[in-house]
This record gives C-alpha cells, sequence and structure tokens, in this order.
C-alpha cells in the first residue's frame, strides 16, 4: 500500500488529498500544526488550523490570507482524505494532524509536550498505523522536573533578585514559552513586563480566550523600569543588548529543555536557567509512542537517529523521516544556538528550540554527560 504522506520538495506531502503539512514553500493548501515559524511559512495560497490557533496564526502570518480552521476532533475532507486536528499540548492553538484514506491512519505530532500548560489544551494521544514523531530532546538525559517545581524555582530567584534590588529577566521564546511562563509564576510578588513581542502574542492569546496576570509594556527610553522588583519576560535575541539597559541592574536567566545541558549553560554566562520546555522530554516522547499503538514510527527533529534506534529496540519498525528537519544536528534554516534568536520586533524569525549549535556542549549531551 502506498504511503499516504510522502516528503516533497515543499515538505511532507499528501498525494491523495493534494495538501501539505506545514510546508517550507510557498503551496495551495497548507495544514499548520502550529504557529512557529519553522512550521507555519507565509506565501501558501490557504491554510488550515486549529481553532483555537487562528489569532496566533493571523498574528504570525499579518495580512488577509485565508486561514481556514477546525475544532479539535472535528474533521473535514480533501479529495476523499480525512483530515481531523487533535490537541499537541506545544502550544495555543497546536495541533497532530490525523490523516486517514483507504483503511490507513497517519497521524503527525508536530511539536508536542505531554506536561501541563496552563495556556494550551493538553496532548491527546490518537490511534493511528503510523505515527510521526518529532525527536527534539529524544536522548535519555532529557527528563523535565515538574513544571510547578520550576515555578517554585522561578518565584524564589526571582525574590531573591527584588531582595537586591535587581530586576529579574527572564529569556523565552516569545510565542508560547513566555505566556506559560508568565501563568506559572507568582504574581503577587511584582510587577511583569513583556517584550514587545512578546505582548503581541500575549494579545492574541488574550483575545482567543486565555487567562493571564496582567503584563506591561517596557516603556522605551524610560529609567529603572519595574524599580528593581519587575520580572520581565523576553526573547532571548535581548541578551547583551542595550535594551536591558532601561532596568537598571538586572539578573539574567533562560527558560529552556537546554538548560539540562551544563556545557550549554555554562556557555550562555548566565547564573541560572530553567529546566523548561514546550517539547516532551525522553520519557513523554516514548509514553506518546506508545499511546498510539502505531507499529511504524517515522522520526524527525534533533535526535531522530538514537530515537528510531531505540524504538526499533522495543520491536517498532521505525526510521528516522528524510525531511530537512533530520538529523542531530540543526539543518532548518532558523536554526541555531538557542539564545541565537533573532526574533525582531514584529516577531518574525523566531528561532525555537531547535538543536543547539554548541557542538561541544551537544556532543557531551550524545555522550550522557549527567546533568
Ligand atoms: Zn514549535
Amino acid at each position: 500500500m502506498a504511503d499516504l504522506l510522502v516528503v516533497s520538495d515543499a515538505g511532507l506531502y499528501c498525494p491523495a488529498g493534494d495538501f501539505w503539512i506545514d510546508p517550507w514553500r510557498s503551496v495551495p493548501r497548507a495544514v499548520i500544526t502550529h504557529a512557529h515559524a519553522d512550521h507555519a511559512r507565509s506565501g501558501c495560497d490557504r491554510y488550515l488550523c486549529a481553532a483555537p490557533g487562528k489569532l496566533v496564526m493571523r498574528s504570525r502570518l499579518g495580512g488577509t490570507v485565508p486561514i481556514d480552521t477546525l475544532r479539535y476532533g472535528e474533521s473535514t475532507t480533501f479529495n476523499g482524505v480525512t483530515v481531523s486536528l487533535h490537541p499537541a499540548g506545544h502550544v495555543l492553538g497546536s495541533a497532530q494532524v490525523r490523516v486517514e484514506h483507504g483503511g490507513q491512519v497517519w497521524v503527525v505530532s508536530g511539536d508536542y509536550k505531554t506536561a501541563p500548560d496552563p495556556t494550551c489544551a493538553p496532548f491527546e494521544p490518537v490511534r493511528c498505523d503510523v505515527f510521526i514523531t518529532e525527536s527534539t530532546f529524544g536522548l535519555p538525559i532529557y527528563r523535565w522536573p515538574a513544571p510547578e517545581t520550576i515555578a517554585a524555582e522561578i518565584d524564589a530567584w526571582w525574590r531573591a533578585n527584588q531582595a537586591e534590588g535587581k530586576t529579574s529577566v527572564l529569556l523565552a521564546y516569545a510565542l508560547g514559552k513566555a505566556q506559560r511562563l508568565a501563568a506559572m509564576v507568582d504574581p503577587s510578588i511584582g510587577p511583569i513586563h513583556g517584550h514587545g513581542a512578546v505582548m503581541k502574542l500575549v494579545r492574541a492569546y488574550r483575545d482567543s480566550g486565555v487567562r493571564l496576570p496582567p503584563i506591561d509594556e517596557v516603556p522605551a527610553r524610560a529609567k529603572r523600569v519595574g524599580q528593581g522588583r519587575a520580572l520581565v519576560i523576553a526573547p532571548p535575541s535581548v541578551a547583551g543588548s542595550g535594551w536591558l539597559r532601561v532596568f537598571g541592574e538586572v539578573a539574567v536567566a533562560q527558560a529552556s529543555g537546554w538548560m539540562t545541558v551544563r556545557g550549554i549553560r555554562r556557555r550562555r554566562g548566565f547564573g541560572t536557567g530553567f529546566v523548561l520546555s514546550d517539547h516532551a522530554d525522553f520519557p513523554g516522547l516514548v509514553s506518546a509512542v506508545e499511546a498510539t499503538g502505531a507499529r511504524r514510527v517515522l522520526v524527525t527533529h534533533g535526535s531522530s537517529e538514537s530515537f528510531a534506534r531505540f524504538l526499533r529496540g522495543r520491536g517498532l519498525e521505525a526510521d528516522v523521516l528524510a525531511t530537512r528537519f533530520t538529523g542531530e544536528q540543526p539543518d532548518r534554516d532558523d536554526a541555531g544556538d538557542p539564545s541565537d534568536d533573532t526574533l525582531g520586533a514584529d516577531g518574525e524569525h523566531e528561532t525555537e528550540e531547535s538543536v543547539p549549535d554548541d557542538g561541544a556542549a551537544v556532543d557531551s549531551a550524545l555522550r550522557g554527560e549527567q546533568p
């Protein structure tokens, strides 16, 4: 039986239904798993995404290009191929794409996490014959602490910085992580400020019905914003930039799954790193694969070779999916060091949690360095 989804020049393609999933080139019809820049590219004629993510998609794509939506679990058909979208738990509106045709069911996970997140619907396993999974953190060293543990650590760090009169600057991706952090921390500790790129998405989240604590934009050319008491959430690109000067003395930390790796933490030069990811950790990936009941698994992103080998060891038919995202090292054109986030004020060109470019640190992670 022919494969329901194949890799084409423009990305993952369904020949029977004539549509693409997260294409990297302009195509007539794009089904989008979520609005991060490496999955939702502009230039397509027509988009389909999960209804809760429509406003976030619109804020990323801009303009008036048609964005069709499906509620989670609702289905539509393209040329007799049934397509439905199911929560991926990654960011607001993130979806797994279920494709059914000729008695076969394939599910494309997109990016996903199994940990709880107050700002989006939780990951829902979908039974299928073939599961295409990401493996950004597909090595056994990646095991996330409980989010409430991380929230308590961040609150304690914020309070300690306040006691020293320092503004706490927390670096996080503008779409998803920033809003999740705002919803996790204790807003009674002090004021929360957001970088312009963060605020654009905060507005899209609020307009989509997500409850967030009060967050203020950072006024330009102000002095000692927050009086050393505030928590500022900003994209990693502001690290070391003049933008931080308005806060006076600062303490800077990053929230990322890569903070697991000591070498990466050290190289960033931050005193503090919080292990918080919007991707599944290794046990999360394994449990997600198991819950699908799929006999065949195609692995993409990050540690795909290692993770596919691990799954074969468990008796599954598992291979690396040969997309431009494949491999242990980044070959995504916006990949690289997670702190090298070229996010502009418009929120574009965001580097999400792609594989960092710290060769040595990643090598040590691959050799099993225990954090
Ligand atoms: Zn993503």
